[in-house]
């Protein structure tokens, strides 16, 4: 399962840059430095949700997770985030209803963050970064005989983004940051079974989503977005811990995995549907004039 997703991050290798007297690297990760396959696209991601924008669809049905934790197989870094992948040669760990017509299955999860607290998200709410997003990727192996056919395709994946926020403990995601000191460098990988990332996941039901793409090379245009409303709380050292990780491999100069997000992409003929209605914006404008009458909660 490892090499189904190699084509995405492989063969890269940091350059120098020559200076008199000390050489660094470019600002641009490796794996940005090469061409990339889908120049132009229409519907690329990440977006900036803008929350007044989205359009409620009151036809959009809960999402259905059901994960087996005896599918998890693997931690893995593969020198731009870590990846955790799971089994997915049967119908065990599978996402359904929302905005999909089929049913999809857990490829893998990794995530997205910054150096500082004050980015690091892909995705942002009303142009709001959170520190860290995390991607739960599933395919449709109803409609696709392998993954690698379902990333070229419009329906070929299901991606759940949940953003990170500062604030409590969180003791899902403490089993992993455990495991990040084995795979602290590039092409490192570790055993890691039975694991659920729906503890991962907020239980609030609300979403948005939208047409969009893969943040990472190839970009292939084949991912139906479900973004979660609610964020998770991580504590700071959990945030820290995925900022000790390393880009780089064991013998090259370190380089810390920080700032591994794709700029935001232009929503172009794009709308974001939303799962719930739309109480942000009428509690914003509603303010009651006298606030005696506001009755909780
Ligand atoms: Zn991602």
């Amino acid at each position: 399962t490892i090499t189904s997703i190699n084509f995405i991050f492989s063969n890269f290798t940091f350059s120098n840059i020559s200076e008199p007297d000390s050489s660094f690297f470019l600002l641009v990760h490796p794996l940005w430095q090469s061409p990339l396959s889908i120049p132009g696209g229409t519907r690329q991601s990440p977006i900036n949700i803008q929350w007044r924008d989205s359009v409620y669809d009151p036809f959009l049905k809960p999402l259905k997770i059901s994960y087996d934790p005896s599918t998890c197989l693997h931690i893995w870094n593969n020198g731009y985030s870590f990846l955790v992948e799971f089994d997915d040669s049967t119908d065990k760990s599978i996402i359904m209803g929302g905005p999909l017509e089929n049913q999809y299955r857990l490829k893998q999860f990794h995530f997205h963050w910054g150096a500082i607290n004050e980015w690091g998200s892909e995705h942002t709410v009303d142009s709001k970064f959170y520190p860290a997003e995390l991607h739960l990727v599933h395919w449709n192996a109803v409609v696709y005989p392998t993954f690698e056919e379902a990333v070229m395709e419009g329906n070929g994946l299901a991606v759940i983004g949940v953003f990170l926020k500062l604030g409590k403990h969180h003791e899902g995601l403490q089993t992993l940051v455990d495991a990040l000191p084995a795979i602290k460098h590039k092409d490192t990988i570790i055993e890691f079974d039975v694991f659920d990332p729906s503890c991962l996941i907020p239980s609030c039901p609300d979403y948005w989503t939208y047409a969009g793409s893969l943040t990472t090379p190839p970009l292939t245009e084949s991912v139906t977005w479900i973004i979660k409303k609610k964020p998770i709380e991580v504590d700071e050292n959990q945030l820290e811990a995925f900022r000790m990780l390393l880009f780089t491999s064991d013998g090259e100069e370190e380089k810390r995995m920080v700032d591994n997000f794709r700029p935001l992409q232009p929503l172009m003929d794009r709308t974001v549907r939303s799962s719930f209605q739309n109480t942000h914006l009428l509690n914003i404008e509603a303010q009651p004039k006298d606030h005696a009458q506001q009755i909780g909660p």
